[in-house]
């Protein structure tokens, strides 16, 4: 299929296009690189050998849409394009909304104009709140604790409003658990700009000795070891997960979220000692204070995902760990290390 990745320069949207390609699909991107580097799809194309076609602009450009929509003609889009720190959207809800949403209300009039009916959506689980029970599935009850999460579940609201005056499309929505690792080449993997805000990409910066400490937020959860518990999931199965959903959308219509997690999840301690024995490294740590708005466990249902998009995830947490560890370890600073 022709697919139309809207940042795909990004973190999850790059380890997707190798997947994409791998399964003989044709890829065009569209980023801004408000949060990616171009080099990421010189690596891509390196690794795939393949041509991977990229415009450089906004999702939220109707004029460069319609451009992209008539010279590449995709079947497929997967909008990853968007912006993700918690904490910045709430400081800039305005800011989030204009592209989180914007940017899928956008994408969808161009769609619309051009007659593409499928969409795959990054949505995250974030869309759920606080738990009412655990593991979530889908039916649970959405209560976003974050400006950001309201963008992403006003944006699924969009999707299924869509579908709904337009019953022959079909959006796919997956709300994402916490995507790790990277890929087994060491060539490309997730790379902060900035403070890393997630777990995983602190504890490989404190591995590789450019920070001092982890800052555990909070020993006192109503956990097994008092650390925030959550499901993990490798960023090679995130990206299948994605394959797994274009072929559903060519067999479906309708607007249907799915949780891509593995159902199993682990704390801030077992993360971190799992990481020092990838790494044969010492990460130091401190307890401090709670970090606002987190819950203390969260877990996938992925049983729909298992069973109608026919995806499981398969790797291990030593293959989370390990391949973050060897793309931080050979890439100490990102994609700046070139
Ligand atoms: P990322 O920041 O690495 O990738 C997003 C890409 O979109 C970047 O390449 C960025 O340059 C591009 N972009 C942002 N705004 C744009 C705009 N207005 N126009 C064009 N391009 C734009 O993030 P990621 O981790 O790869 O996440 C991808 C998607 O998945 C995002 O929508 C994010 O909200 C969602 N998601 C991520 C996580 C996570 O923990 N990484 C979890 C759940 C959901
Ligand atoms: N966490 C932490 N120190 C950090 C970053 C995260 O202790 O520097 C904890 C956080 O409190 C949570 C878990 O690690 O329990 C995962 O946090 P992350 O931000 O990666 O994901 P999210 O909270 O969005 O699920």
């Amino acid at each position: 299929m022709r697919v139309l990745v809207t940042g795909g320069a990004g973190y999850i949207g790059s380890h997707t296009l190798l997947e994409l390609m791998a399964q003989g699909h044709e890829v065009c991107v569209l980023d801004n690189y408000c949060n990616a580097r171009p080099v990421v799809l010189d690596r891509v194309r390196n690794l795939s050998n393949r041509p991977v076609t990229a415009y450089t602009g906004d999702v939220r450009q109707a004029t460069l849409l319609d451009q992209v929509m008539a010279e590449f003609a995709p079947e497929a889009v997967i909008h990853f394009a968007g912006l993700k720190a918690v904490g910045e959207s709430m400081r800039d809800p305005l800011g989030y909304y204009d592209v989180n949403l914007g940017g899928t209300l956008a994408l969808l009039h161009a769609m619309d104009r051009a007659g593409v009916r499928r969409i795959i959506f990054s949505s995250s689980a974030t869309v759920y709140g606080d738990p009412e029970y655990l593991p979530y599935d889908e039916a649970h009850p959405t209560a976003p604790t974050s400006v950001y999460g309201r963008t992403k579940l006003a944006a699924e609201t969009l999707l299924r409003d869509w579908h709904a005056a337009h019953p022959e499309t079909c959006a796919v929505i997956l709300r994402y658990f916490n995507p790790v690792g990277a890929h087994p080449s060491a060539q490309i993997g997730e790379d902060p700009s900035d403070t890393p805000n997630n777990l995983m990409p602190f504890i490989a910066q404190v591995a590789v000795g450019k920070r001092g400490a982890l800052q555990i937020f909070g020993d006192d959860y109503d956990t097994p070891d008092g650390t925030g518990q959550r499901d993990y999931i490798h960023v090679v199965d995130l990206a299948r997960a994605h394959v797994a959903a274009l072929r559903y959308s060519a067999e479906h219509t309708g607007a249907r979220a799915f949780n891509i997690g593995t159902g199993e999840s682990y704390s801030v301690k077992q993360m971190v000692a799992a990481f020092q024995t990838a790494s044969g490294q010492d990460i130091p740590c401190q307890i401090t204070a709670r970090r606002t708005g987190d819950i203390a466990a969260m877990q996938a249902n992925a049983s729909r995902a298992n069973q109608e998009l026919g995806w499981k995830a398969t790797h291990s947490l030593a293959d989370m760990t390990q391949s973050t560890w060897a793309w931080q370890s050979q890439n100490p600073d990102g994609y700046e290390s070139d």
